[in-house]
């Protein structure tokens, strides 16, 4: 039908790739184009070993160079772009998707690289202070383009992998389908996964730490409310993975959904981690190793935490080694023909299953699935419209639908046990 530029080569973009190309009705023709243009050549390589039916090509771009960008997709001539580097590229991705007229699609919201940049300094106390959250990354700059995408006819897609992405889609389903009113909605990410290692991270380690090692938060009646790290602690029994300690954590998806569930009450987002992973990071932070900032050693200028990045294991190397099972879902209450009811919606994912398929880890297969799904749906024209829009924006049916013909498979259960 058309082709796709897909920006990123790592973990979550090597599993979406592989399922566009074995996807070729809709993703005929594929570009696959990243910093380091090696690891894009040795997955074509991979594809057409496997008989793909897609046109692979290569290239390599710096995203974070506006021009160097727009002369990618002149010269390929995509219908869509696949963001899958990193959130520090999703503005010039945008802005280059603006420039050449072609929709976008990404799984993270927009975090700036250097926080010390005085005129995002300047945003982001500002935002502190109207919405009263501390998060580096909002979607503030991206609905930013709202305007500037209505008027030149494209689509942004914001946030289609699992979380953000399937858990809003789920959100969507359940007003749709089961409540008339949602009132809270608990979403909680839960890796029963055990990779062997002391300490390794499942996705890039540098979004992630940061990710873990801020405040948490979350919506209520209205407003947010920010806790310390790791601060608010739960347990509950997931399904097929069995007991974990759970963690309150800021996450982007809060943001939006708070925006478009109306009567929504309150909204949390936890995730599990175990006891090891919490002292090696806390050690880590407390020796300077997740500082964002540049620091000098022996004459040159380094990054604790990128420095930290390539002493770890890479996350795409997990998979042979990582066995157990995802189960990521939300719980809902709210109200259906006046009665108060209550539903959970989750998807339990196999780490080998996952390796075995696609030679991947279940976090980036679990990613990477609905970024395909979501670019398939702007691609085929099912939910192609003019603006900037997260994926709750949409009818869920045909996402719904996708991921249980694409290998995630979701389960409805009623009068689940809740969390307090
Ligand atoms: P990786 O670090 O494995 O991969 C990132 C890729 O982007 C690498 O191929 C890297 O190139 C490339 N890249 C980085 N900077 C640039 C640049 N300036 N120009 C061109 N290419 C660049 O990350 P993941 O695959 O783990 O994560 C990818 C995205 O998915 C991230 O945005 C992450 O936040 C998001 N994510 C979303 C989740 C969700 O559920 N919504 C869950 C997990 C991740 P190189 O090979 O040279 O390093």
């Amino acid at each position: 039908m058309a082709k796709i530029v897909i920006i990123g080569c790592g973990g979550v973009a090597s599993v979406a790739i592989q399922k566009c190309a074995g996807k070729a009705d809709v993703f005929t023709e594929i570009c696959i184009a990243s910093r380091t243009v090696g690891k894009c050549d040795a997955l074509k390589a991979k594809l057409e070993e496997q008989g793909t039916k897609a046109v692979i090509t290569t290239a390599e771009v710096n995203a974070d160079d506006v021009e160097e960008l727009i002369g990618l997709l002149k010269k390929e001539q995509p219908k869509a772009v696949l963001n899958l580097a990193l959130p520090y590229q999703d503005l010039t991705i945008m802005e280059a998707c603006l420039a050449c007229g072609v929709d976008y699609i990404d799984t993270a919201n927009y975090e700036p690289e250097d926080t010390e940049d005085p005129a995002w300094r300047a945003a982001y106390e500002k935002r502190c202070k109207e919405e009263g959250f501390t998060a580096y990354f909002d979607y503030s700059w991206q609905w930013a383009y709202r305007e500037r995408f209505e008027q030149a006819g494209i689509t942004a897609l914001l946030g289609s992998g699992f979380d953000p992405g399937v858990t809003s889609v789920f959100s969507a389903y359940a007003l749709k389908h089961y409540f008339d009113e949602i009132h809270t909605i608990d979403i909680m990410d839960c890796n029963g996964g055990d990779h062997g290692y002391p300490f390794a991270t499942n996705f890039n380690p540098e979004i992630n730490l940061r990710e873990v090692s801020a405040n948490g938060s979350y919506w209520e009646d209205g407003h947010w409310v920010e806790t310390e790290p790791m601060e608010i602690k739960r347990e509950y029994d997931f399904a097929q993975v069995g007991k974990k300690d759970m963690y309150l954590l800021h996450h982007e998806e809060i943001e939006s959904l708070a925006k478009n569930i109306p009567g929504i009450k309150r909204i949390r987002f936890f995730m599990t981690f175990g006891q090891s992973y919490l002292t090696h990071m806390k050690c880590l932070e407390n020796v300077g190793m997740l500082r964002t900032d540049t620091v000098t050693f022996e004459g040159k200028e380094i990054v604790p935490i990128q420095f930290l990045k390539a002493l770890l294991p890479d996350p795409a190397s997990l998979g042979s080694r990582t066995v157990g099972k995802t189960n990521i879902g939300c719980i809902f209450t709210g109200v259906k023909d006046g009665e108060e009811k209550s539903v959970y919606i989750y998807n339990v994912c196999d780490h080998q299953e996952c390796y075995r398929e696609l030679g991947s880890q279940a976090i980036s297969y679990t990613t990477g699935v609905p970024a395909m799904i979501g670019a398939m749906l702007v691609m085929d024209g099912t939910w192609k419209k003019p603006g900037v829009f997260t994926v709750e924006e949409f009818d869920p049916d045909p996402f719904m639908d996708a991921l249980n013909k694409y290998g995630l498979p979701w389960v409805v259960e009623e009068n689940p046990v809740l969390v307090d």
